[in-house]
């Protein structure tokens, strides 16, 4: 069987949803979007409902619907991309609270559906999504006066904890929300770790959960085994994969391992990248292919049947750096193609 096998541990999952809680002496949501960072919304939601969590992030409307089908009532599920045009019905029968964004979404969504859950979104700086301060101002009495769940916003450098654009996000979001006397949340993983000023009355972590930097300590969730379908020996000055972009310098032994870009293993990687056979570092060779990649095992003992891309030995942000991206792209990346296990649960 060529097919590569991608673990997800669940009991790890867990594990970085309590570290990170230990970190606050707030209430700690749990963010779901893309298919919980393409890991598995299903059994990662409901790890995540069973070890505590009760209040859930999603992007979109239909990411909220289908997360109300795993997890059933109870859990808030909260939607970043507020109440957009035709959502009206699966925000009402789905019971999914939208983050509004715009004087626009307000009023589309308390003309619709007046008296149902809702939370603001503020920009305080990153202009991405949220009501900007002087939109702010001119509806604030209005949103106020209709009981929002949460206020909250996003910051834009919390992964560089020194950037002066943390406190001054801090400052326009408490000059926004000071006195309301409604729950608010602006920190994400790394606003987690910006320290207590940060946190208000709930954190939002991602990429924390899933294993990934700015969480530094977090605990290994995702590990990528790759089937080595064939191995052969090169001879010094013969080339490996197309546009012969590498060349045999010494004579090697070369394994052709069974996934590739269309297994969301960017082809950026391929120069700069590594895989483990054992305690062995292998670097790959050549072009990542549409479902293979070649590895130079010169180094290893024996017949590896398999080599791990991702796991304790490489972290996502390792590969990451390799394919110079960030550990939030190579997981969402991760393609439908492998066997997927859910461990620990
Ligand atoms: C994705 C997202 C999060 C989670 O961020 P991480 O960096 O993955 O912890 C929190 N809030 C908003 C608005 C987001 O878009």
């Amino acid at each position: 069987m060529a097919q590569a096998r991608l673990s997800i541990d669940l009991g790890e999952l867990r594990a970085n949803w309590r570290a990170l809680n230990a970190l606050t002496s707030t209430e700690t949501a749990a963010v779901v979007k893309a298919d919980a960072y393409g890991l598995g919304i299903d059994p990662a939601a409901k790890a995540l409902a069973e070890e505590g969590a009760r209040t859930f992030f999603v992007a979109l409307t239909e990411e909220g619907a289908e997360l109300r089908r795993v997890l059933g009532d109870g859990p808030t599920i909260n939607v970043f991309s507020g109440h957009m045009e035709g959502d009206t019905a699966l925000l009402r029968d789905a019971q999914l609270t939208p983050m509004l964004n715009s004087i626009d979404q307000m009023l589309r969504h308390v003309e619709a559906l007046p008296g149902h859950a809702f939370g603001v979104q503020l920009d305080t700086g990153m202009n991405r999504l949220g009501m900007e301060p002087d939109e702010w101002a001119a509806l604030r009495h209005v949103a106020l006066s209709q009981n929002p769940t949460l206020l909250m916003s996003h910051l834009a450098c919390a992964d560089e904890p020194d950037h002066t654009m943390n406190a001054q996000q801090l400052q326009v979001f408490q000059e926004m929300t000071e006195g309301t006397g409604v729950p608010r949340s602006l920190a994400a993983t790394g606003g987690i770790l910006l320290g207590p000023d940060y946190h208000f009355d709930m954190t939002r972590p991602g990429i924390g959960l899933y294993g990934g930097l700015p969480f530094a300590e977090a605990r290994t969730v995702v590990t990528l085994d790759i089937p080595v379908i064939q191995i052969r020996e090169v001879a010094a000055g013969e080339t490996v994969g197309y546009g012969n972009n590498w060349t045999a310098q010494a004579p090697a032994r070369i394994a052709t391992i069974a996934a590739g870009y269309a297994d969301g293993l960017i082809r950026a990687m391929g120069p700069d990248g590594f895989v483990w056979a054992g305690d062995s570092r292998c670097k790959i060779v050549g072009r990542v292919s549409m479902d293979m990649i070649g590895v130079d095992i010169s180094g290893v003992e024996g017949e590896p049947d398999s080599v791990q891309m991702l796991g304790d030995r490489q972290s996502v942000d390792t590969l990451a750096d390799a394919a110079g991206t960030i550990g939030y792209e190579i997981l969402t990346s991760l393609g439908a193609r492998y066997d997927r296990v859910h461990t620990g649960g």
